[in-house]
């Protein structure tokens, strides 16, 4: 498991807007953590709930195209190519977000849409 810590999964989820009430303020829902890595967020507001996926080595492993889209996709701060993808979620049935770290800067930003669909 990655070095993922529920507040840092917390803090990097206000940089979305919730799918129903567009509000960002969210947490770790603490009764749904599994041992397969997968989390449940909850919006503070209107307590919509969503799947937080942290096991992101086993995704990368399923999906191995995914390595090569993150060498390059740009940071939307350094503009240099080449991101970590710390964790995904699925904020509803057509919007998946990727939480990523810029291996140049270490800023982090998040990516709306599924790489699945990155062309
Ligand atoms: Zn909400
Ligand atoms: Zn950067």
């Amino acid at each position: 498991m990655p070095s993922l810590t529920v507040e840092e999964v917390e803090t990097r989820l206000k940089t979305v807007p919730c799918a129903i009430c567009k509000e960002s303020s969210f947490g770790v829902d603490r009764r749904f953590m599994q041992s397969d890595g997968e989390w449940r967020g909850v919006c503070r507001k209107c307590h919509y709930s969503f799947p937080i996926y942290t096991d992101m080595e086993f995704y990368q492993r399923t999906q191995p195209d995914i390595p090569y889209r993150l060498k390059e996709m740009s940071c939307p701060t350094c503009n240099q190519r080449g991101v970590s993808l710390n964790f995904r979620i699925t904020m509803s049935v057509r919007e998946s977000i990727y939480f990523l770290t810029c291996t140049t800067c270490q800023g982090t930003f998040p990516e709306r849409s599924s790489l699945e669909a990155f062309e």
